[in-house]
């Protein structure tokens, strides 16, 4: 099987018991919970049995050690996470908005995660990768655009594949420098996975037809447009495939993107057909929102398979 990386922050995720809580006072919290999205990522493509591994920096303290544990446990390749007495990990603390909207405070660069390098550990989990994941969140600092882009220089350098995903909001590409990172790694990219208006962001046309038009015409491979509980489209050259996502109650919306991104990059490794492996991404994706906690919902294949059979076909 085909083994699968990915690089970039290692978190743990702190919540805000109500809807609309305010971090201004004090508050109930929940947490911590394993997190960052490409934590996520790696922990549901191992669930699924992908040989997976990550590469990213943790504090020597227990918030690093839950990841690992959890990481582990799911049966990802922790060898490239390095830890690093005298920081601590990387948090964020979230709270919901009466909206659905969502508010955080970040730790991120200023934490252990911000110390993340291409070190031996990490050029030997590189050394036999034959696909490299890319998080536009992961690009939240020079730094970290530079074990990315390190890291995808490596894996195609030995005729592997790149995803993106791009998991970014509007006001972020008004950096200059971020969006030049972006537009880098979308150059280098063969599955491409944006959510909601991200597809427009990357394309001059203004309106979705014409950006995939525009992207696929640029050397992507395909396009998986994502789109929450109405499940995800997949376009290439040849073909589209639509697919509605599975009834389920949502209860956190938080890691369903990077949930659905390791499924579906995990069976197109296996060289399944799109609507297969859009089946098997719509259900991870769906599994993960009913759970509270971004790492919670992962789910093994053998459970992803019975719950698309208790579903019916999922339309
Ligand atoms: P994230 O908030 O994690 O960044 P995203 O914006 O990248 O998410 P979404 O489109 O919200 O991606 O969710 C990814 C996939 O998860 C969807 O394509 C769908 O398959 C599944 N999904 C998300 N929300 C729901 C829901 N409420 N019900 C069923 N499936 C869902
Ligand atoms: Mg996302």
């Amino acid at each position: 099987m085909k083994k699968l990386v990915c690089a970039g922050e290692i978190l743990v995720e702190i919540m805000a018991e109500r809807i609309g809580q305010s971090f201004l006072e004090p508050g109930p919290l929940v947490g911590p919970f394993p997190s960052g999205a490409p934590a996520i990522f790696i922990g549901q493509a191992a669930a699924l049995g992908q040989p997976a591994g990550l590469i990213g920096a943790i504090g020597e303290d227990d918030f690093g050690q839950l990841n690992i544990d959890r990481l582990r446990a799911l049966g990802a390749d922790v060898s490239a996470i390095t830890s690093h007495r005298g920081h601590a990990t990387g948090t964020a603390f979230v709270t919901y908005l009466a909206d659905a909207s969502r508010h955080f405070v970040f730790n991120i660069s200023n934490s252990a995660a911000g110390l993340i390098a291409i070190d031996d550990a990490a050029r030997h989990l590189l050394a036999d990768a034959d696909h490299f994941h890319v998080m536009g969140s992961s690009l939240f600092s020079d730094k970290s655009a530079e074990v990315v882009l390190a890291a995808i220089a490596a894996v195609r350098g030995r005729g592997g594949t790149v995803s993106f995903d791009p998991n970014i909001r509007r006001e972020i590409m008004q950096d200059a420098g971020m969006r030049e990172a972006l537009e880098g790694v979308l150059a280098q990219t063969d599955i491409f996975l944006p959510s909601g208006n991200e597809l427009l962001l990357f394309s001059s046309a203004g309106d979705e037809q014409g950006a995939i038009v525009e992207l696929l015409g640029r050397g992507i491979s395909c396009i998986v447009l994502k789109r929450g509980a109405a499940g995800a489209i997949y376009h290439d050259r040849q073909s589209l495939v639509a697919m509605p996502g599975f009834a389920v109650d949502e209860v956190d919306p938080t890691g369903a993107g990077d949930c659905f991104g390791a499924a579906f990059v995990s069976f197109w490794l296996r060289g399944a057909a799109p609507a297969e492996a859009l089946r098997i991404a719509n259900a991870c994706g769906a599994l993960a929102v009913t759970r509270k906690g971004p790492m919670e919902g992962i789910h093994r294949l053998a459970d992803v398979e019975a719950f698309i059979a208790r579903a019916g076909t999922g339309a």
